[in-house]
């Protein structure tokens, strides 16, 4: 259930509506928006009587939720921008997050940082912490890692994007990160959604490689029903029987996710192909069916890094990239 207060309510009004929920063993979030409140109701809703609510004091009206994510839902609100280090993710500028998968040195991440940059990326991305397929791999440079990306983004003024993968490491990252990734893997670590919903940390939330839609809007709510609206949604791929690419990039997830939900959403064409001459193609796709941002694995000297450089942009090829987007981004009403 959706409780929409007027325009003016005071925190007051809001306190007693709270107060009203939790009285039935409900569990009230509070949605500020730049405008006006809005309360979600997370439980059983049905022993709450929509009229009595209705008559209370600065309550605009009420409504029960059909999705089964209720705050995810496009049907209380159409859109967030989710912000960050001066960057938006949801209004009409196209944000594009570059730089390396795994950051592997001060010189390649630094160079990295400072071509994308120039090229008009509004954040870095780079992997601190790396599990790999296999255990034996190069793992990552840990928290030497985050300095150096502070370090770039220190000079570069681009915020930093880096995947956690357990709640013990929250503390450290919250010291760097501006933007916390869900991997792939980790789409329903609950306990992980749990704290990095508590954080209030903005995250981007990568859809599981296996998971259908509603159980990826559903890894959303959990963060969104922890008091944290900051979530971004990306698309990055799903495992399918085709062997020609690493994964199939779900565009259609792009539209179908702007139906469904409020959430902004971002495309990563370079885990969705694994290809690199696949990523400026496809992320003139994504751009032309409503994507809000896009992830892209760009790292000097493609071919010596250790992670994912088959799927990597060059910087030069990356700043060609960035140029064929913009009369697409015009064409669909955006700016890159
Ligand atoms: C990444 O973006 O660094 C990454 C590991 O992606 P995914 O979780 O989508 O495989
Ligand atoms: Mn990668």
């Amino acid at each position: 259930m959706i409780i929409v207060m007027q325009r003016g309510a005071s925190r007051d009004d809001v306190r007693r509506i709270f107060e009203q929920i939790e009285k039935n063993d409900l569990r009230p979030v509070l949605l500020e928006g730049t405008e006006l409140f809005v309360i979600a109701v997370i439980g059983d809703e049905r022993k709450l009587c929509i009229e009595a609510l209705e008559a209370m004091h600065g309550v605009e009206r009420v409504m029960r939720v059909l999705a089964p994510y209720k705050l995810a839902t496009r049907e209380h609100r159409a859109q967030t921008e989710v912000t960050f280090g001066g960057v938006v993710i949801g209004g009409v500028k196209i944000a594009v997050i570059a730089g390396p998968c795994t950051v592997e040195s001060r010189a390649q991440t630094l160079n990295t940082a400072r071509a994308v940059a120039k090229a008009g990326a509004c954040a870095q991305r780079g992997g601190a912490f790396k599990p790999r397929t296999s255990p034996y791999d190069f793992q990552g440079m840990g928290e030497d890692a985050l300095k150096i990306m502070a370090e770039a983004r220190a000079e570069t003024g681009l915020p930093i994007v880096t995947e956690i993968l357990t709640p013990t490491d929250l503390d450290l990252l919250a010291q760097y990160a501006d933007v916390l990734q869900i991997g792939t893997r980790n789409m329903q670590n609950f306990r992980l959604l749990d704290a990095v919903g508590r954080s209030g940390i903005p995250v981007l939330l990568k859809r599981g490689m296996s998971a259908t839609i509603d159980e990826f809007l559903l890894a959303a709510e959990y963060v969104l029903s922890r008091g944290n609206e900051n979530v971004i949604l990306c698309e990055r791929g799903i495992r399918t029987f085709e062997k020609a690419f690493r994964n199939t990039l779900a565009l259609s997830a792009v539209p179908y996710l702007k139906e469904k939900t409020h959430l902004p959403v971002v495309v990563d064409p370079s885990h969705g192909t694994g290809v690199a001459s696949l990523v400026t193609p496809m992320s003139r796709a994504a751009v032309a069916c409503g994507a809000d941002g896009l992830l892209i694995e760009v790292t000097v000297d493609p071919e010596s890094a250790m992670t994912d450089g088959h799927q990597s942009l060059a910087p030069e090829q990356f700043a060609g990239m960035m140029r064929e987007l913009a009369p697409v981004a015009a064409a669909v009403g955006r700016v890159i």
